[in-house]
């Protein structure tokens, strides 16, 4: 087992248990006497790997049945396009603006119709999530960034957006607490944090939705593809896929969403108090909208910070500079961190004190 805490944002730490597993099955799977990675996606086994992750995912946020679980390719940075060019067709979208990651989904949507910017905190530097919201009545769909990756902000509340299709941005938080999918029209993550590595992109549509996107796209850029053919339209990344199932393996031993939920609360109070009870620290988010993923904070200067990021990563405290466009530290308590990781942590960050 690594020695290190791993508090990178993404690619982020896996379970222990996941990697092990991966590792004593990797050149012998379910005693086939191949590598998951060297068999076809058309195969038996491939096909029980893939199937089991899909309903794992099913059961463990309760994806209704009318809606598609996809795997797909091109990073959430390809859904960014994929979203407006599918269901956008000229008309009018509504984006809410939390920061670095709100701000790429809305560059693309521009390029298929308008953008209403219904709501922003860039008055703030992106340090809070904006209450009031000025939705547009007739949107094709509503989107917003359910965690901010690089600011540590995070909705607590969804907005009502009565009719109009909710799509959701849930890289960097997705199973780490309850959702009622059923509130959202679309759901999608990057794998590379809370699900599996990087190299496959979850989506979770409503079947309406795939059904209504547009039909002069490419093939590959239109969901209903993906939807048809079972994610299986070409070769899909077949390892990533198999780690997924094996983290939804580990969050199902886990006790479930609700367990998850109640462990990462805990985690991200006892690094949140420690960095509002000792004057070394202070938060960078607004207290109400703090990321129970993505804990960004900063030390009264630049060289201190440096000093910290320094001395934590000699005592094997990995990823806590915070991203560069933004500076300051950051500790990414995904699921896979555990509370004695975060425990850690707050020793480190005494002891440094
Ligand atoms: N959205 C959020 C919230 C993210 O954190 C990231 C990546 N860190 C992305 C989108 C982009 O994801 P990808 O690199 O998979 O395209």
């Amino acid at each position: 087992m690594s020695k290190k805490y791993n508090f990178y944002a993404g690619p982020a730490i896996l379970p222990s248990e996941v990697m092990q597993k991966a590792k004593d099955e990797l050149l012998n799977y379910n005693g086939i006497d191949l590598s998951i990675m060297e068999i076809s996606h058309r195969s038996k086994d491939f096909d029980e790997v893939i199937t089991g992750a899909e309903n794992k995912i099913r059961k463990f946020i309760g994806v209704p049945n009318n809606y598609s679980v996809m795997f797909l390719q091109g990073g959430a940075s390809l859904q960014f396009g994929m979203i407006p060019m599918n269901l956008l067709n000229n008309g009018v979208s509504d984006y809410i603006n939390t920061g670095a990651w709100a701000k790429k989904a809305i560059k693309e949507a521009k390029l298929f119709g308008k953008v209403n910017i219904a709501g922003t905190s860039e008055d703030e530097n992106f340090n809070y999530i904006p209450t009031s919201l000025n939705l547009s009545s007739n949107a094709e769909y509503v989107h917003l960034t359910s965690n901010e990756t690089i600011g540590g902000i995070q909705w607590q509340e969804l907005p009502d957006t009565g009719d109009v299709p909710l799509i959701a941005d849930m890289s960097s938080d997705i199973f780490s607490r309850k959702i009622d999918v059923s509130k959202y029209a679309m759901i999608y993550a990057g794998a590379q944090k809370n699900i599996g590595p990087s190299g496959v992109t979850l989506v979770i549509m409503r079947n309406d939705l795939i059904e209504n996107g547009s039909k002069d796209l490419t093939t590959m850029l239109q969901y209903r593809t993906h939807k048809d053919k079972g994610s299986m339209y070409n070769t899909p990344p077949t390892f990533g896929i198999y780690i997924i199932n094996l983290v939804m393996e580990w969050l199902e031993s886990k006790g479930g969403i609700s367990a998850m939920e109640e462990e990462n609360n805990k985690k991200a109070k006892l690094l949140y108090t420690t960095i509002d009870e000792n004057e070394m620290y202070y938060g960078t988010a607004k207290v109400r909208d703090r990321s129970k993923m993505n804990v960004t904070f900063r030390l009264k200067s630049e060289e201190l910070e440096a000093r910290f990021i320094k001395e934590a990563t000699e005592s094997g405290f990995i990823g806590l500079k915070g991203h560069r466009s933004v500076g300051g530290c950051r500790a990414s308590i995904y699921n896979a961190m555990s509370f004695d990781g975060v425990k850690a942590l707050v020793n480190f960050m005494n002891n440094f004190k």
